[in-house]
């Protein structure tokens, strides 16, 4: 096993963190390019070195709650929109084919930010070590 020289293990802001995560980048540096294609996710990020899914292999669990949650609201917030905008008749139909496609479309658009993102809130409560970017040679 080798290991960068000086990986960079400091706490971070949990809103950098976040923000970083949000717009698709590394949690732990800030460097893009952590996926390839839409949907899959590299083993660690190329600009800091860190294992983007730390080494765990369950660890999807967390990216797949992560999109739930955000479908969710997603679809809350949606269907209070149209519920404002066409009271005191809702539409109810289209909102149920609404729900159902925004559910579908919803889930897919937000796989690649639930991976940065819940890579941010386990860095937030378990801050990067020097395991975390460790090269194992196989
Ligand atoms: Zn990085």
């Amino acid at each position: 096993m080798t290991e960068p020289p000086h990986p960079d293990i400091s706490r971070q802001s949990p809103w950098r963190l976040l923000g970083r995560a949000f717009l698709l980048r590394c949690p732990n540096c800030g460097g893009g390019k952590l996926f390839y294609g839409f949907f899959r996710v590299k083993d660690r990020c190329p600009t800091c070195g860190i294992l983007l899914e730390r080494g765990e292999n369950d660890y999807f669990l967390g990216a797949y709650t992560v999109n739930l949650i955000a479908v969710e609201i997603l679809l809350a917030v949606g269907f209070l929109i149209v519920m404002i905008v066409t009271w005191p008749r809702p539409p109810w139909t289209a909102l149920q084919v609404g729900g159902v496609v925004l559910s579908i479309l919803g889930a897919v658009f937000c796989y690649p930010f639930a991976k940065t993102t819940w890579l941010a809130i386990d860095l937030i409560f378990r801050p990067p070590a020097r395991e975390d970017f460790i090269i194992r040679v196989k």
